[in-house]
């Protein structure tokens, strides 16, 4: 009963559950350069009796009132006919990782599995992004809905996963709420049934639709960062994004923006490692980059780095955000205001109390 960070063993406790880590181990490097170890993952496992005691505390939300509406990959809430020219400004809200169950188990080491802190953040956010006037098209969680991994942890991701939807059950039905897929949600090296269990549970993992005049592709990161032993899915992924990016290029003047979890990079493609775990690896922004700015891609949000952060690439801006759940750096949890103009898309991000109530567009 240990837990073990780069192999250094600094707690131990005994309780009805226990923690285990796998020994795998890094370095990461932060935007001023500085090299910090990161536990690449740390996982709690609980007794079933507690697990289903939390799970227990949380009513019922079905899926279907929850899952993210999409046929063959695309959002079917969205019309194509009608979303694909601009007419007038707009806005969205991005928000990633509220991530129950982070807090406790990562932040304060605490062995005892609770989100409460989470529950308090999600529920001010949810109150705060009904009072907006006027509503945003949509609100998109980029990742990391949840702290446990399904296919490693499967009593206590379903107490979180009870959590997030009875809590995003609530935002106003006039706002869809989109999600993508994040380490956390299929685990590091996703495996085929962490797959499928993310997908029953909230939907399609990589999808597209139009908004506003812009092409939206929202992509599943993990496939970038380890597809070990999920190839297929990921050359699917791979063959998915390629035709994107193609139809967004071959009808000129078009508008994209990706949303996902892993960010491609922090700063700029100069960050000194060639594998980092905030960021997708060197050899994958060597592949990719050009070929999304070379297809019009504006601007990717991400989330995963718990500190707000981003820069440019080209002509392609990456915008990560800070948490809605726990932080690892200054920032203050909140989510971000996306303006769409007719020829700009401005952001800003919001610490949860400072979300103002009218956007001005
Ligand atoms: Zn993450």
């Amino acid at each position: 009963m240990h837990v073990i960070v780069t192999g250094i063993v600094i707690s131990s406790f005994v309780f009805s559950m226990f923690v285990v880590s796998s020994l795998m181990s890094g370095k990461s490097v932060e935007p001023d350069g500085i090299h910090i170890p990161v536990v690449y993952t740390l996982r709690i496992v609980m007794s079933d009796d507690k697990a289903t005691e939390l799970h227990r505390q949380e009513p019922n939300v079905s899926n279907n009132e929850w899952k993210i509406r999409t046929e063959n990959n695309n959002v079917n809430f969205f019309k194509k006919e009608v979303e694909e020219e601009w007419q007038s400004p707009w806005y969205f809200i991005q928000g990633a990782d509220p991530q129950y169950g982070l807090i406790e188990r990562y932040i304060n080491k605490n062995p005892i599995p609770n989100w409460d802190k989470e529950i308090e953040l999600t529920e001010k956010v949810v109150e705060k992004i009904n009072s907006l006037n006027p509503k945003p098209r949509f609100f998109v969680i980029c990742g990391d809905l949840c702290d446990a991994v399904p296919t490693e942890n499967p009593d206590l991701y379903k107490a979180q996963e009870a959590t997030f939807k009875r809590i995003f059950s609530k935002i106003d039905p006039s706002i869809p709420v989109l999600v993508t897929c994040g380490n956390h949600d299929v685990g590091d090296q996703p495996l085929p049934e962490g797959l499928e269990i993310y997908k029953a549970s909230w939907g399609d993992d990589y999808y597209s639709f139009w908004c506003g005049g812009v092409l939206f592709l929202t992509i599943n990161s993990q496939y970038l960062a380890d597809s070990k032993y999920v190839g297929e899915f990921a050359s699917k992924h791979e063959e998915w994004l390629y035709e994107q990016l193609k139809l967004a290029k071959s009808k000129s003047g078009s508008r994209v923006v990706l949303l996902q979890h892993i960010p491609w990079f922090l700063k700029s493609t100069d960050e000194e490692v060639e594998k980092s775990y905030f960021t997708l690896s060197k050899e994958v922004q060597r592949a990719m980059l050009d070929k999304l700015v070379d297809a019009g891609v504006e601007k990717a949000f991400c989330g995963h780095y718990h500190r707000n952060a981003g820069g440019t690439y080209k002509t392609m801006e990456v915008v990560v955000s800070s948490a809605i759940g726990g932080q690892l750096g200054p920032d203050k949890s909140g989510i971000r205001v996306v303006k769409v103009y007719k020829d700009k898309i401005e952001h800003e991000y919001y610490p949860i109390d400072d979300i103002p109530s009218s956007v001005k567009l």
